[in-house]
């Protein structure tokens, strides 16, 4: 049942400043935030998120498979072609090639992927199938979409009208420029021209009524990209991690930078060591400040995190970023995230 169809939207002024960077996490002793009756709980990055839980709403809360409500959940913005970062509304490359990245992992430590993917809407359904009828994790490029085909998917041309004309505006100037926030602007009068929108991912986190959590990470990645570009999303251990005694992470943003740390990995580790959700997700954002400090101020990257518990917590390098919550209390939950700058 949907409690408040009111989005909830909770400001948080993060303002931190760098010299936390230096400052070494021991566990948290916080109040976390959770699902405090416990249960099954779903949490996914950015606005469309709040759809995407909705769907994988409908799972969880008839006792469903947490692997099944993430898969379910991102389709949600795979679909939907209003969604410019994630699925068959999502920009192309540089030559106007839509190319898919996604990625899914389950309780047992069963993962697949696919990699710049062409043709299929659903690549997350494409990285499940890998995990489940494959000895692979990853496939990449035609081979994806050979094997995509050959289990019953359709050939579909992604280039919508829409990303095809933004495409030929960026044609003019084919300059390369990650802009931060994109979804967030669903909430601002001012948007930004279309063509401007041009990354963002749904990385989706599940647990399960018994207790299982799985993860599902899709994206159509940077727009603009070169040809044959793969970003963190469909890497296990940097857009997705999920250990079944710890936790899960997913990440959002730009990628190489997640890639170089082994986001979504470290944070899960970190939860291993003690650390909170919220406080391992701002360590991980810390470690790519250290490591590019020069580059830290004009990307955004960000991280969610849900532990055993059901408890979660994110962090951004920027402002801007948020995520969603889902769970028996409440549906449709909109957190804005915290961030180091
Ligand atoms: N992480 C994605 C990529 O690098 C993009 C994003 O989430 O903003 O492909």
């Amino acid at each position: 049942m949907i409690n408040r169809r009111k989005f909830i939207y909770h400001s948080i002024v993060g303002a931190t400043t760098l010299h936390f960077v230096d400052t070494a996490y021991a566990a948290s002793q916080k109040q976390q935030k959770n699902n405090k009756n416990g249960g099954p709980i779903i949490v996914s990055t950015w606005d469309f998120g709040i759809a995407a839980n909705l769907a994988a709403w409908e799972v969880l809360k008839n006792n469903g498979r947490a692997l099944d409500a993430v898969e379910v959940g991102v389709k949600v913005p795979e679909a939907d072609l209003k969604n410019l970062t994630v699925g068959k509304g999502g920009y192309p490359d540089r030559d106007g090639h839509v190319s898919l990245d996604a990625c899914i992992m389950d309780e047992n430590g069963n993962c697949g992927a696919v990699l710049a993917m062409e043709h299929i809407t659903h690549a997350i359904s494409v990285a499940r199938l890998v995990m489940e009828k494959t000895p692979h994790v990853m496939l990449a490029g035609e081979g994806a979409l050979q094997f995509a085909l050959e289990n019953g998917f359709q050939k579909e041309n992604l280039l919508t009208e829409e990303s095809g004309k933004a495409w030929q505006e960026w044609l003019k100037d084919a300059e390369y420029k990650p802009i931060m926030n994109i979804e967030n602007q669903h909430f601002s009068p001012n948007k930004l021209p279309g063509n401007q929108y041009n990354h963002d991912t749904i990385g989706m986190l599940a647990l399960d009524a018994n207790g299982n959590l799985s993860g599902a990470c899709t994206t159509s990645g940077m727009a603009f990209k070169m040809r044959g570009r793969v970003g963190d999303s469909p890497i296990i251990g940097a857009g997705l991690y999920i250990d079944n005694e710890i936790g899960g992470a997913t990440s959002t943003g730009v990628g190489e930078e997640v890639v170089r740390t082994v986001g979504s990995f470290l944070v899960v580790e970190l939860m291993r060591q003690g650390f909170s959700p919220e406080d391992a997700c701002k360590e991980a954002v810390a470690r790519i400040v250290k490591k590019k400090p020069e580059k830290a101020k004009e990307i955004q990257v960000g991280f969610l995190a849900l532990n055993k518990k059901g408890e979660y917590g994110a962090y951004a390098l920027q402002e801007g970023f948020s995520f969603a919550v889902c769970h028996e209390q409440q549906q449709d939950l909109l957190i804005q995230g915290k961030s180091i700058f």
